[in-house]
């Protein structure tokens, strides 16, 4: 099975693809997380990428075009993927169309009140990844992981200056994928305003179907 979460940033799809790929055991690939393994590395993919991301940009199609088509070649992927936040343009989507047959596209759809609240809420471990919200999912612990003991930090585009931009972006450059889909007969919408655990439950009852 190959998907493909699309929404807003901040929606929640970091947090639903971790849930899909524990239940069906199919390799999570973020390019945002790759970008910032990238950065953590120092690499000069990082380096280029970073400029991009601490501006609430996307970084260029070639770049991130490149470090996904190398990513799909893995052994892990042979069985099926789950892709969060990419694609992100129609260039990209069409560059997908011709590496990989994708099966289904959830579109993840809530308010962009919700999305303000999300991003802003939002805390990441700075050790495995894990994705908390100060309301919505809390951590046992003020600043801690529960997973691994990590510090969790507020990611430098999760702040608001940057919030506001990411959002422009998203509306010019990646909304026009949700007609790019429908029109494949791929889309399925779902309602993202609910608890993560609800979601979770809707969107495997898309994937059953
Ligand atoms: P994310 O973690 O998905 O919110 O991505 C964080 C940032 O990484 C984005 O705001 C972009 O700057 C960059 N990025 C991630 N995925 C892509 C993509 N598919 N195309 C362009 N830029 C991306």
């Amino acid at each position: 099975m190959n998907i493909i979460l699309l929404g807003p940033p901040g929606i929640g799809k970091g947090t639903i693809a971790k849930m899909i790929s524990a239940k069906y055991r199919l390799p999570h690939i973020s390019t945002g997380d790759l970008f910032r393994e990238n950065i953590a590395k120092k690499t000069k993919l990082g380096d280029e990428a970073k400029k991009y991301m601490d501006a609430g940009k996307l970084v260029p199609d070639n770049l991130v075009i490149d470090m996904l088509a190398d990513r799909l070649e893995k052994t892990d992927c042979k069985n099926g993927f789950i892709l969060d936040g990419f694609p992100r343009t129609i260039l990209q989507a069409k560059a997908l169309d011709k590496i990989a047959k994708i099966d289904v596209v959830i579109n993840f759809e809530a308010s962009e009140k919700t999305t303000i609240k999300r991003l802003g809420g939002r805390r990441t471990c700075s050790k495995c990844g894990h994705i908390y919200h100060l309301e919505n999912m809390p951590p046992k612990k003020d600043g801690i992981c529960d997973k691994c003991g990590g510090r969790l930090y507020l990611r430098d585009d999760d702040k608001p200056e940057v919030i506001k931009q990411r959002l422009k972006t998203y509306n010019e450059l990646t909304a026009p994928l949700i007609a790019y889909y429908s029109g494949k007969g791929l889309l399925k919408e779902i309602n993202a305003e609910k608890t993560p655990k609800e979601i979770f439950e809707d969107v495997v009852g898309v994937l059953k179907q």
